[in-house]
């Protein structure tokens, strides 16, 4: 059994990628060749947003966010902890400093309730309102933005996120790399904030053979810079340099796969949303363990299916089993980021995030993907069972 079946996506769209990848070796233009002007165009329509941009990773994707708001030493930028690492690791990266917000214990994603309290934390220099980081001699922190992630192809709530960041007025950044394809109250992932960042990964909803990325957003400025900022700062031309960037550019050729992939996204998306439900009705029925829901007015595009045991024994225990049946799974994440190592010079503790915390000793992902047979969910259930 695979965990995500790219094999079976291939041989759909196989003579489809090999065309597209000949028409890249006869015309030539490896770099920013049309391939990818036109996925930029079919994905801008997808989301529904005036302008998207497409770099070399979801990585590149968030930094030139940030980027492109002049982000630096001294701001504080809140985020999730139960994420991914390239999400705050962007913001320090830049000399900017992470503030940690825990999550909603059933949609794992950054709790909005709870950010009011670390943006008083942050304007008053007060840790006794909101665990904060250490700062170099204790100077305050300037609360700069917010970066919600959409955790397993579920968007966070933007409604009440953007409302806290208007009202204060700081940017937010959508972390979609895993939710494309997803949507909120009726609108696309990545359409959801001021910019919407998602991955091309082989293992995201929507992958290429290799590393991708893009960013959307309706603000002329604001694709403007990161287009510049992509390709070395770049301003009239090549070798006008107006700004420090990057080499942050998508490939032609991944622009190719993408378009084929892009054909079948549609269809990909609705098999996704048939698996999940058969996973709840199996899985419901399992008193002991936690499954996923998205809630009213949400869908999730199910980038993975991750379910919650009662502790890190009983996860041990299910996981063997589905090994030794050779089931695979996986855990996302095993340790919140305030606990990472490379994070360590923040200060923060055990304890200061303690849903994370907890959460990152019970959770684990099953397979999920578009080709996943109804026979095979029903032996995962039965080996949960
Ligand atoms: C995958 C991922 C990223 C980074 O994307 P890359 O294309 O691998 O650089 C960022 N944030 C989240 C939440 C991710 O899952």
């Amino acid at each position: 059994m695979q965990f995500n079946d790219l094999a079976a996506q291939q041989e759909r769209i196989k003579d489809s990628i090999e065309k597209r990848i000949a028409g890249v070796l006869d015309h030539g233009k490896y770099i920013m060749g049309p391939e990818v002007k036109q996925l930029e165009e079919q994905l801008a329509q997808f989301v529904g947003v005036k302008h998207s941009i497409s770099c070399a990773s979801g990585t590149d994707a968030l930094l030139l966010s940030l980027m492109n708001y002049r982000v630096g030493p001294g701001d504080a930028i809140i985020t999730t902890p139960f994420t991914f690492i390239a999400t705050a690791e962007v913001i320090r990266l830049l000399g900017a400093t992470p503030v940690f917000v825990d999550i909603d214990p059933e949609t794992f994603n950054i709790d909005p309730a709870k950010i009011d309290a670390a943006v008083s934390a942050v304007k008053n220099n007060d840790s006794d309102l909101h665990p904060l980081p250490r700062q170099h001699n204790n100077s305050a922190l300037k609360l700069k933005g917010i970066i919600a992630v959409d955790l397993f192809g579920l968007p966070a709530d933007f409604d009440a996120i953007n409302a806290i960041a208007d009202r204060e007025g700081i940017f937010v950044i959508e972390d979609g790399a895993q939710s494309l394809g997803a949507e909120y109250k009726g609108k696309k992932a990545c359409s959801l904030a001021d910019v919407g960042c998602t991955s091309f990964f082989p293992a995201k909803p929507l992958g290429g053979y290799g590393d991708g990325g893009m960013c959307f957003t309706n603000d002329d400025r604001i694709a403007d810079i990161v287009g510049s900022l992509r390709v070395h700062g770049k301003g009239g031309h090549k070798y006008d340099n107006v700004h420090i960037g990057i080499n942050g550019r998508l490939d032609t050729l991944q622009a190719a796969i993408l378009l084929s992939k892009l054909e079948i996204f549609p269809e990909e998306i609705e098999r996704r949303q048939k698996v999940a439900s058969y996973y709840a009705e199996l899985l419901s029925a399992i008193d002991s363990i936690a499954v996923p829901k998205a809630p009213e007015n949400y869908k999730s595009v199910w980038a993975q299916y991750s379910i919650l045991a009662q502790d890190e024994n009983h996860r041990q225990c299910l996981q063997g089993k589905l090994r030794d049946l050779g089931i695979p799974s996986a855990i996302y994440y095993p340790k919140p980021l305030h606990l990472q190592k490379a994070f360590a010079s923040l200060n923060y503790k055990e304890g200061d995030f303690q849903i994370s915390e907890k959460h990152s000793n019970r959770i684990f992902s099953l397979p999920m993907h578009p080709y996943l047979k109804q026979s095979e969910q029903e032996q995962i259930s039965e080996a949960l069972r």
